[in-house]
């Protein structure tokens, strides 16, 4: 029996990560794939409380392209995160990849024997 918690989320009952949640990116809009990323749109230390589960790719644009302090002014305000230059390119780039497409960290080039 699947168990919800109060986000209406599936509870973490293994390792504590973030599993795949039955809600969209909240960035892209995309499905979440196998493994999805927390985020706190309002630090905790501006009273933010919520979270949300974004790919971790969307995940790693949002903050290489704020500051902790300009995601602290824009808080929640997605139409502000979107309308950024870099990030309105990127949504444009992901939308048709899958939802487990991942930039790899290793740089090819170095597998061939
Ligand atoms: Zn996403
Ligand atoms: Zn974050």
């Amino acid at each position: 029996m699947a168990r919800k918690n109060r986000w209406g989320l599936v509870e973490d009952d293994e390792e504590g990560a973030p599993e795949a949640p039955p809600v969209p990116c909240w960035l892209c809009e995309r499905p979440l794939g196998e493994t999805s990323e927390w985020h706190h749109p309002v630090p905790k230390s501006r009273g933010g409380k919520g979270r949300v589960a974004l790919h971790p790719i969307c995940h790693q644009s949002i903050h290489a392209n704020f500051t902790n302090a300009q995601l602290g002014r824009m808080g929640d305000d997605l139409a502000a995160i979107r309308a950024h230059e870099a990030v309105a390119k990127f949504l444009d780039w992901i939308a048709d990849k899958p939802a487990d497409f991942h930039v790899r960290t290793n740089k090819p080039g170095r597998q061939r024997r």
